[in-house]
């Protein structure tokens, strides 16, 4: 898997969900359809009076997410910024182009209330199901950076095994310590509850 084929990816999912959180930090999350690629920028339109639009103003950390008929979950993660205004009508044009439906929701001239925003900095995290073991990979595009997350063994490990027994996906390798590897783990945390002697840390 690479970045730009997880993208091409969510351009064929079509509808997106998209997460913020409100002013009180509770989950706020809604489908999207009115989406722009252009390379690994991607682009996005709301109107300016819905709240999804107040949040990414006031916060711009927004999570995406997509499931595709192959059990593939890509999430990305990053900030999103609002188009400048001299740049604004051009990509909505873009996006109105590409999908005619949008002139029937906001037909002539109520279109301007919409507005466009961009991500430009983001994680990506695939995450496939229809794998044995299963895949989990991780990419960064433009400046954003990658807050791990999962399980590792520490040197505190005895080598004693039982975490190997305990792992669904088969994917502790034997050492000293043991070693999981992470682009096929599930992070489901047996490993982590069953360990003896703590050696397991959650990241
Ligand atoms: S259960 Fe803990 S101590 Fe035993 S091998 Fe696994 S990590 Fe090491
Ligand atoms: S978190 Fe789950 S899948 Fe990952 S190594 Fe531990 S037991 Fe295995």
């Amino acid at each position: 898997m690479d970045a730009l084929t997880c993208i091409k990816k969510l351009g064929y999912v079509g509808v997106l969900d998209f997460a913020t959180v409100d002013e009180d930090g509770a989950p706020q999350v809604r489908n999207i359809s009115a989406i722009h690629y252009e390379g690994t920028d991607i682009y996005f339109l709301t109107a300016r009076g819905k709240s999804f639009a107040r949040q990414l103003k006031r916060d711009g950390r927004v999570q995406i997410l997509g499931y595709t008929k192959f059990k593939e979950t890509i999430r990305v993660s990053g900030k999103a910024e609002e188009v400048a205004e001299e740049e604004q009508e051009k990509w909505r044009n873009v996006l109105y182009e590409e999908q005619p439906y949008l002139e029937n929701v906001y037909p002539g001239e109520t279109k301007k209330i919409d507005t466009m925003f961009v991500l430009r900095d983001y994680t990506i995290e695939y995450f496939c199901l229809s794998t044995r073991p299963i895949t989990r990979e991780y990419f960064t595009i433009g400046n954003a950076v990658l807050k791990p997350k999962g399980y590792v063994i520490s040197d505190t490990c005895i080598g004693c095994g039982t975490c190997v027994t305990k792992c669904p996906q088969n994917v502790i390798t034997e050492g000293m310590p043991y070693v999981i590897d992470q682009n096929h783990c599930l992070q489901c945390g047996n490993c982590y509850e069953n360990c003896p002697v703590q050696a397991v840390e959650r990241l």
